[in-house]
């Protein structure tokens, strides 16, 4: 199992956590029992309610202590659904944000500024 919490702390390079936005994602969340549920899923297969599209609205900017607790939730990181939700979080130097192929999940980050001598990269691929 994992954790966001522990993955961004370790792309974070000590460096303290300053914002936490966190969405589902290509996900969607179920409103009765929480459990993700695949975007092309209407109906969400654990209780059968049928899920909110429309869940992009109000996503508020948090703190990494308002954040914690969603961060702090273990998931199977292996194939299937994602299991965590998308996330973006920043520091002084990175963003910091979830990578996922067929919905093994990954921890990634980018220089949160132009940066000389970085070598971009491609997340997603296998
Ligand atoms: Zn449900």
């Amino acid at each position: 199992m994992s954790n966001l919490k522990s993955w961004i702390l370790e792309q974070s390079d000590g460096e303290p956590v300053l914002a936490v936005i966190i969405s589902p994602g290509d996900n969607d969340i179920c409103p009765v029992c929480k459990n993700y549920v695949f975007s092309w899923e209407a109906n969400c297969p654990d209780c059968g309610t049928l899920v909110d599209k429309f869940k992009f609205l109000n996503i508020p900017v948090l703190t990494w202590e308002e954040a914690l607790p969603e961060l702090e939730k273990e998931f199977n990181s292996g194939y299937g659904i994602s299991g965590c939700p998308a996330i973006y979080a920043y520091t002084k130097t990175w963003v910091i944000f979830v990578s996922t192929y067929d919905g093994s999940t990954s921890i990634k980050r980018i220089p949160r500024n132009p940066t000389a001598n970085i070598n971009p990269i491609m997340p997603g691929g296998g």
